[in-house]
Formats: structure tokens, C-alpha cells, sequence
């Protein structure tokens, strides 16, 4: 049974978490319902024991298997940019791509979004996740797959918003595919061996694409 979340150490806990959204705050998170998902989200439950007293530092962490969880701003910029310009509505349906440990989707269902689904190629990190997010107990519920997210999930499309936490090398087409008109969809792409956020909005015109920033993700694995 896990004791954390009881006595002094929870208060330690919040109180990191805390500095955490203060310092995303200051490195230009604005958006409210962002910082506060995050102020809500118990992130040291999601890495390994070993590494707790870590969770709120502002880096990637290793799950295990060669995958990591995001550091915290990344996972924020991402967030928010899957939303700008549009509210937090309970009703969308969102896919994430990479479920790894299950902090992102956290984030996600700490949103309330209606529908989230988030698919993982490795087996025992979805299990993980599924614990984890089981653990930390949030309202609205994601459904976790098991499989390829490079082919998206056809039955369930479309969806608002699809967002990838690995880098695949070109935009997955039936990622694409399987985005609403009016929908938006966040990647990192792996332009020979530097990889760059994008955003791609899909409109009944076609695609616009922008790019954002850096990026550093594990790849996404291609067996298509
Ligand atoms: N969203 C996670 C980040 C996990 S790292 C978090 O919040 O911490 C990226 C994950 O993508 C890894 O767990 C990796 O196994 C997974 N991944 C890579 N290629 C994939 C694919 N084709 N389909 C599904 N998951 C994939």
C-alpha cells in the first residue's frame, strides 16, 4: 500500500509542486487551467520511488526501458498549445500517442476532458500507467491502449485534439486523417536526428503547420 499522500511527506510534496507551477508561471505558462491541472496532479507518483525527490525538477526523468517521462514544461507547452485559442471544453475527445507512465494523460483527464484515449507500444508501461493513474484517483477517466500509435485509433476518430510524446521522423497520415476539421494536433518531428514541435491545424482548406519550438523526445517507433 503506498503511505505517500499521508504525514509530513505529502506536505513536502505540495509544497514542490507548488514551486514547480510558480517557476512554469515565470518560463510563460499563462494558461490558468494549465497551472492548475499541474498544481492538482501528484507527478511523484508517477516516476519511480528511487527518484520522488526529483519529480518537481524541471527535467525528463527515466521510466525504465529507455523511455521518460517529460520535464514538466515541456508537458505544460504542450498542453497548452493542444488548446490555444479554443476553451478547455469537457466535451472534446482527445488522443495522446505515447502514454509512457501516464503523467500527460493525468494532466489530460485533471482537464476533465470528456474523452481521452492514449495509446503505448510497450506492454508494461501501459500496465504501469493504468496503476498510476488508477492511484492518483482523478475524476474523469482516460481509456489506455495497447498498441501502435502511429495507426491512431480509426473507430474512435475523429478526434479535437491528438498530441505525440514521441518523435516520429514524418507526420504519421493516419494521425492526420483521424483529426477533426477544426482540430489540432501537436508533435515533435525528428528533422535528421534534430527534432522541432510542431502544431498542425486542420481545416476544411487543408493543413496549416507551424513550428514552435525545440524539442527532445524519445522516438516514435515506426514499424509501418
Ligand atoms: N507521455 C509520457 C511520455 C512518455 S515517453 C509522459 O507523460 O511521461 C514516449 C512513449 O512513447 C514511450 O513510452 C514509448 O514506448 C512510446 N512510443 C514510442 N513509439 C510508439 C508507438 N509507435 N506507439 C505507441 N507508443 C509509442
Amino acid at each position: 500500500m503506498n503511505k505517500v499522500g499521508q504525514g509530513a511527506g505529502w506536505t513536502g510534496f505540495e509544497l514542490r509542486r507548488a514551486r514547480m507551477v510558480a517557476r512554469l508561471r515565470q518560463m510563460g505558462i499563462t494558461r490558468e487551467e494549465v497551472l492548475e491541472a499541474m498544481v492538482t496532479v501528484p507527478r511523484h507518483l508517477f516516476v519511480e520511488e528511487a527518484l520522488r525527490s526529483r519529480a518537481y525538477d524541471d527535467m525528463s526523468l527515466p521510466l525504465g526501458l529507455g523511455q521518460t517521462i517529460s520535464q514538466p514544461y515541456t508537458v505544460a507547452v504542450m498542453t497548452q498549445l493542444l488548446f490555444a485559442k479554443r476553451p478547455i471544453n469537457v466535451n472534446q475527445r482527445i488522443l495522446e500517442i505515447g502514454t509512457g507512465c501516464g503523467y500527460q494523460t493525468a494532466i489530460l483527464q485533471a482537464l476533465k476532458i470528456k474523452e481521452i484515449y492514449s495509446i503505448e507500444r510497450i506492454r508494461s508501461l501501459h500496465e504501469r500507467a493504468k496503476q498510476n493513474l488508477r492511484a492518483v484517483r482523478l475524476q474523469s477517466q482516460a481509456r489506455l491502449v495497447c498498441g501502435d500509435g502511429y495507426l491512431g485509433l480509426p473507430q474512435q476518430a475523429p478526434f479535437d485534439g491528438i498530441m505525440l510524446t514521441a518523435a516520429p521522423k514524418e507526420v504519421p497520415l493516419p494521425l492526420l486523417q483521424q483529426l477533426a476539421i477544426g482540430g489540432r494536433m501537436v508533435l515533435p518531428l525528428d528533422e535528421g536526428g534534430i527534432q522541432f514541435l510542431w502544431v498542425i491545424d486542420k481545416t476544411a482548406k487543408g493543413f496549416q503547420e507551424t513550428c514552435v519550438q525545440k524539442a527532445l523526445f524519445v522516438p516514435l517507433v515506426n514499424d509501418n
